[in-house]
């Protein structure tokens, strides 16, 4: 196939136009900002269950603090009414020292539960702080979120805007090159080569690979306006005066 040097040089600026597309393309799959996000996910969602795991624990211990204070209350209305008895004067010998124990028990009793109570109000005093510690957590890590999805939309739109220049302009170049030469070119970017590529200092710049002397020799020889292809890749190799041929 023959095209002229010139429109063999239009292929490396789209070759150069898509390799810088392909890297736009590539970066935005792999922005830092997007595994930042990710691993800021994890944490959040680890302060989340801390929150949770405080909360729960505070709605129980909650509930033990009711049920002890019920059950104080109702020791002490009994002692209340055991005390009120007792001091009626109207009970016989035996049943006074009967009260006079269940008193004595009741308020052994009540003083078990109170020491109970307060254990609990300590335990909701430590949950109370790990819940705050918990909620702060949990709001840094959102803001940490919001900051780090706007660098990662601003960086996504940079790259957006990079790629739209890029593409306006590979369009141009296209306009301009040979049908059958495009097709060529596109062949093989389809299949992951270069397309096209300088030939320089022996080397394919698609495939990097040193091309031997016999081809060396058959690429000197042939015409300006003779497409070449590296025998190794494929590709269509462009020869300027930085070939060193
Ligand atoms: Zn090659």
């Amino acid at each position: 196939m023959k095209a002229s040097s010139g429109a063999q040089r239009q292929l490396l600026d789209l070759a150069d136009l898509d390799a810088e597309l392909a890297r736009i393309a590539h970066r935005t799959r792999t922005l830092p900002e997007d595994a930042e996000l990710a691993e800021l996910a994890k944490q959040r969602d680890a302060a989340r269950d801390d929150l949770v795991r405080a909360e729960i624990a505070s709605e129980d211990l909650e509930r033990e603090y009711k049920r002890i204070d019920s059950e104080i209350n109702g020791m002490s209305a009994r002692e209340a009414k055991d005390t009120a008895l007792l001091q009626s004067g109207k009970l016989a010998p035996k049943a006074l020292t009967e009260l006079q124990h269940e008193l004595a028990g009741l308020g052994r009793r009540r003083s078990v539960l109170e020491d109970e109570l307060l254990s609990v109000m300590e335990q909701q005093e430590a949950v109370g702080a790990e819940s705050e510690r918990a909620q702060a957590t949990v709001l840094d890590f959102d803001t940490k979120v919001a900051e780090a999805t706007a660098r990662r939309d601003a960086a996504l739109s940079k790259l957006a805007a990079d790629r739209e220049v890029k593409a306006q302009r590979r369009g141009e170049v296209v306009a301009g090159v040979d049908a059958a030469l495009l097709a060529i070119y596109d062949r093989e970017r389809s299949q992951g080569r270069a397309g096209a590529a300088l030939l320089r200092a022996r080397r394919c710049g698609g495939c990097g690979m040193e091309l031997d002397r016999g081809f060396i020799a058959k690429v000197t020889a042939s015409a300006d306006d003779e497409v070449v292809r590296c025998d190794e890749c494929g590709t269509i190799l462009v020869r300027t005066s930085e070939s060193g041929l």
